[in-house]
């Protein structure tokens, strides 16, 4: 079951995602160079992350000064 989760997560596009509310739930690179967020946990600018990657608000991604990556523009 988990497996198959995974799967369908691989699966996302992240480019093909509508912009989401403020309350939605982004993904950044823990990283400081990590200037970033991503509205999928799979996308390919969070592949290069070798840092923890953190999940929390769009909201608060953005007061953190991150704007939104790349490929899902
Ligand atoms: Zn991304």
């Amino acid at each position: 079951m988990k497996a198959l989760l995974l799967l369908s997560l691989l699966l996302v596009d992240c480019r093909n995602i509508t912009p989401p509310a403020d309350t939605a739930t982004v993904y950044i690179c823990d990283s400081r160079g990590s200037k970033r967020y991503h509205l999928s946990p799979n996308c390919k600018g969070l592949r290069t992350c070798s840092h923890r990657v953190v999940k929390l608000s769009l909201k608060e991604a953005k007061s953190r000064g991150k704007t939104l990556c790349g490929w899902e523009k």
